[in-house]
């Protein structure tokens, strides 16, 4: 299979998934979108409402702010990929469980990264950003580019957190604006380095960061 078939194939499977709970709170899994060869992977936390009605990532109002971010760097979502750490809406939008986000993303996210091998993975919010980088709190670790089992990951804040806290809307544009530089820069981008005992809260461990 070529890169385009696992993408559609992995796209398939999720439609009518039953390895986690989530199977029962979806009306339509969202695989993600964009193109196989794409330099830039987004991935969010899950479908929300409108998502979970239309099949698609970020078509809400997280989505528009999505859009504007890519405008402000010259680029349009035709242009990246983008996905979840879960496929299939949770509940009420209740934050998925470990379980669910291990079996989504054994079985799915890792296949899609493997096909479509971007330059950079950006992760969107606590949970994609978990799967990367455990043990870390976003307000420390947001913008930073690190090297995780050989891939360039820039955590950054979710665009919906931006629409509710105002304040943090400079600083996803910010981050936002330096992923050209961060992208042509990857080679020199540090490995993380997890915290020791997983307490994100220690300013000592942080000083690895
Ligand atoms: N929020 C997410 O994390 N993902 C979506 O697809 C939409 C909103
Ligand atoms: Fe399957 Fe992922 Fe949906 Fe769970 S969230 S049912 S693992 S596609």
């Amino acid at each position: 299979m070529n890169s385009e078939e696992i993408l559609q194939q992995v796209a398939k499977e999720t439609r009518v998934c039953t390895k986690c709970e989530l199977q029962y709170s979806r009306k339509n899994a969202v695989p993600g979108e964009g193109p196989t060869n794409a330099e830039i992977l987004f991935i969010g936390e899950g479908p929300g409402f409108h998502e979970n009605e239309q099949g698609r990532p970020f078509v809400g109002a997280a989505g528009k702010f999505l859009e504007e971010l890519l405008a402000n760097i010259g680029m349009s979502r035709e242009q990246v990929f983008i996905t979840n750490v879960v496929k299939c809406r949770p509940p009420g939008n209740r934050d998925p469980k470990p379980e669910e986000v291990s079996a989504c993303t054994s079985n799915y996210l890792e296949r899609q990264i493997q096909a479509i091998n971007p330059k950079v993975i950006v992760t969107l919010g606590r949970f994609s950003m978990g799967y990367f980088l455990p043990n870390v709190k976003i307000s420390d670790v947001h913008g930073q580019a690190r090297q995780v089992r050989g891939r360039l990951i820039v955590p950054m804040y979710h665009p919906a957190a931006a629409l509710h806290q105002r304040s943090l809307k400079p600083t996803i544009e910010s981050d936002f604006s330096r992923l050209p530089e961060m992208i042509a820069t990857a080679g020199e981008a540090p490995e993380y380095v997890e915290p020791a005992n997983g307490k994100s809260d220690n300013p000592q461990q942080l000083s690895l960061f």
